[in-house]
């Protein structure tokens, strides 16, 4: 593969940052951290086939593969400032590339993100990236910090993502799911929302897998539990219009992925000051339920009678192999 060609044309479009000392064309990449900052790092991987279906755009994938890792950033109250790009190609496809870096680098140029290295190699079509930020030492957001009596936030709207899955799965053509595939496609990380939430939020996730399984991951880590009002998660009209109301607010808004909205719990009493904060970054966001003590996650309706839970809460891989 004419590698060098591919590289070349990702490093015009790689940016720069005066924390980036040495970036892409030598052996590794030099990064200058800020004083008393910590150094966040995430890496996630999408595949063909498993993360994004055949014949998605180039764009939408070079968007998505950095979004999910911002998102990341996002849910520890980070500031992104650079990536790295495992890049996987069947073929050595210069229009893919290009298309790609359109799309990776309109998210990164947006939130000043720099890409200072990766990797070029031949196999099955798939994009790794890692991505770094930094926080006050101390000040990053966690899974392990909500308490009985915390309110439960959302941001955003729930389940526009799965809803464009669904959609496309079922055979409706993508083109006609306009504002649901846009989230599925370029999913916004909410990163200005992280950063407000810096000594307001006790613990913070970011949703991909879906609403209830990343929930769980916050109350297993904090050793606490959650009543959560499912009528009241945030659900967008474009997904009430394009499902029954029950597959809306009790699938898709419950257990659908790649929603990348925030969940996080914050003290009742700072709960002006959460929506001052979110609001000053023009995020909306929405109270779902409040966490209580044990373990034990419990749906209600707006009736607040008890909801049963869905028994698969979101996405698992290697579910069917065991392993
Ligand atoms: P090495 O063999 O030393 O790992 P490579 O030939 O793989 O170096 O890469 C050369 C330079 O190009 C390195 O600085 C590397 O970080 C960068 N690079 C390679 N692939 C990518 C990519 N997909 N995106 C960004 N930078 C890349
Ligand atoms: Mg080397």
């Amino acid at each position: 593969m004419a590698e060098f060609a591919l590289i070349d044309r990702l490093r015009q479009r790689a940016g720069s940052r005066p924390d980036v000392a040495l970036g892409i064309g030598d052996d590794a990449a030099l990064i200058e951290p800020p004083k008393g900052q910590q150094v966040v790092l995430a890496v996630d991987t999408l595949v063909e086939g498993v993360h994004f279906a055949k014949g998605v755009p180039a764009s939408a994938i070079g968007w998505k593969a950095l979004a999910v890792n911002l998102s990341d950033l996002a849910a520890m109250g980070a500031e992104p400032a650079v990536a790295l790009l495992a890049l996987t190609l069947p073929t050595d496809d210069t229009a893919f590339v290009d298309e790609f870096a359109t799309g990776f680098s309109a998210l990164a140029d947006t939130h000043r993100v720099a890409l200072v290295g990766g990797d070029t190699t031949r196999g099955p079509l798939a994009a790794s990236v890692t991505v770094m930020g930094y926080v006050p030492k101390g000040k990053a957001l966690t899974r392990a910090g909500a308490e009985a009596g915390d309110d439960l936030w959302v941001t955003g709207t729930l389940g526009d993502a799965a809803g464009a899955l669904a959609l496309w799965k079922s055979g409706i053509p993508m083109l006609r799911t306009g504002v649901l595939r846009e989230r599925l496609d370029r999913p916004a990380p909410r990163l200005g929302a992280g950063l407000a939430l810096r000594g307001l939020a006790t613990a913070c996730i970011d949703v991909s897998d879906g609403f209830l399984a990343d929930l769980g991951h916050i109350l297993a880590m904090s050793g606490v539990g959650a009543d959560v009002e499912a009528d009241a998660l945030p659900l967008s009209p474009a997904l009430l219009d394009a499902f029954p109301d029950t597959t809306a607010r009790r699938a898709l808004q419950l257990s659908g992925g790649d929603d990348y909205e925030l969940c996080f719990t914050a003290p009742a009493k700072k709960r002006e000051a959460v929506q001052a904060a979110l609001d000053a970054v023009a995020t909306p966001a929405t109270r779902v339920g409040r966490i209580t003590e044990g373990a034990s996650l419990r749906l209600f309706d707006a009736d607040g009678l008890p909801l049963a839970l869905p028994p698969r809460r979101g996405y698992v891989h290697f579910i069917e192999g065991g392993a």
